[in-house]
């Protein structure tokens, strides 16, 4: 893939060294793959220990060093030569400190080929958090209504965003709809509304990962199986009597989704909505009825599980019966 537009920064707009070193204590919501998360010998890549975490953050908090980053980042397909990168930086700096700045990037962020130094992909997508905000601005919206009611109580949904967080919550029963971290700039605060279909979409790489049995945090296989809805201590939970659960033992991530989100990306479920002139790929995800509650969904039986999802539209229904581990045992049409 070639970059598409560059868009030059000046060293004024890069965030200062203290808003890097904030990184270190900020809880990633984005799936950034740390440099020292590699395999060990054992092959495993376990726990990064909050030393090792902190060691990665200290070597970006330093004024020379962002800048590196900050040039680096500007032209990601380039390769610049020792004495380039040293006369791109703002001000004169020694030769020797230089270097050891640059070294203490290599091998995390940097590397070193025989053309130049160019950043890594863990480099590249520092560069880019940075870049979007997610760190070093801040946005506070006051409420503003989603453009649906909620289907447990009624009341008028609501999207909040807050220090990062947006959420989409019923504040009648509290069920929450949705909750992603963004960076500030994904929202524009005269026109908040336009952002709904696009966090949508945010939201459906993470479905369309988990309903793929992938962890998408750390691309591993994961363990999904069903669970009644009174088990799980998640908020909202017990709205549904039966949930999807995924879980990663790589990485230790998990997630919940309602039966309807599961089997979103079936195709026998797009391409039936498909006939009937509905794309439920592209309708935000929580305003398809099917997906969200579990009135669509009938447990068959719970030792092994056997659950069904049906669908109606005009005079048609679609039913997809799924096993233990959600795999689709039958789809068939049928008219009513
Ligand atoms: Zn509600
Ligand atoms: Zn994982």
């Amino acid at each position: 893939m070639l970059p598409h537009r560059r868009v030059y920064r000046t060293k004024s707009e890069w965030p200062d060294a203290g808003s890097l070193r904030a990184l270190g204590e900020t809880v990633f919501g984005f799936p950034m793959k740390l440099p020292s998360m590699a395999h060990d010998e054992n092959g495993d890549t376990a726990h990064q220990s909050a030393a090792a975490l902190k060691e990665t953050f200290a070597t970006i908090g330093n004024e020379t060093r962002a800048e590196i980053l900050r040039i680096l980042g500007e032209d990601p397909y380039a390769e610049l030569s020792f004495s380039e990168l040293r006369s791109r930086m703002g001000e004169d700096i020694d030769s020797g400190q230089f270097n050891y700045h640059l070294k203490q990037l290599r091998g995390q962020f940097v590397d070193r080929t025989d053309d130049g130094y160019t950043l890594r992909p863990e480099g590249v997508t520092l560069y880019r958090l940075i870049r979007a905000g997610s760190f070093t601005q801040e946005l506070h919206l006051e409420p503003f209504g989603a453009g649906f009611d909620c289907y447990f109580c009624e009341a008028a949904v609501e999207a909040r965003y807050e220090t990062g967080v947006f959420e989409l919550v019923c504040p009648g029963c509290a069920y929450q709809y949705g909750k992603a971290r963004l960076p500030p700039s994904a929202i524009d605060p005269d026109e908040p509304h336009a952002a709904l279909s696009l966090i949508d979409q945010y939201l459906r790489q993470n479905i369309l990962a988990l309903s793929g049995g992938v962890c998408p945090f750390c691309v591993n296989a994961l363990d999904v199986g069903f669970v009644p809805g009174e088990d799980v201590w998640v908020e909202s939970a017990a709205e549904l009597d039966v949930l999807v659960e995924y879980s990663c033992d790589h990485c230790g991530n998990g997630h919940y989704l309602s039966v309807g989100l599961s089997l979103l990306y079936e195709s026998s479920l797009i391409s039936f909505f498909e006939d009937h002139g509905v794309d439920v790929t592209s309708i935000p995800h929580w305003n398809l009825e099917f997906a969200i509650t579990n009135d669509a969904v009938t447990v068959r039986e719970t030792d092994p599980w056997e659950v069904s999802l049906t669908v109606s539209r005009d005079d048609e229904r679609l039913v997809i019966v799924v096993d233990d581990d959600l795999t689709v045992l039958e789809s068939y049409r049928e008219a009513g």
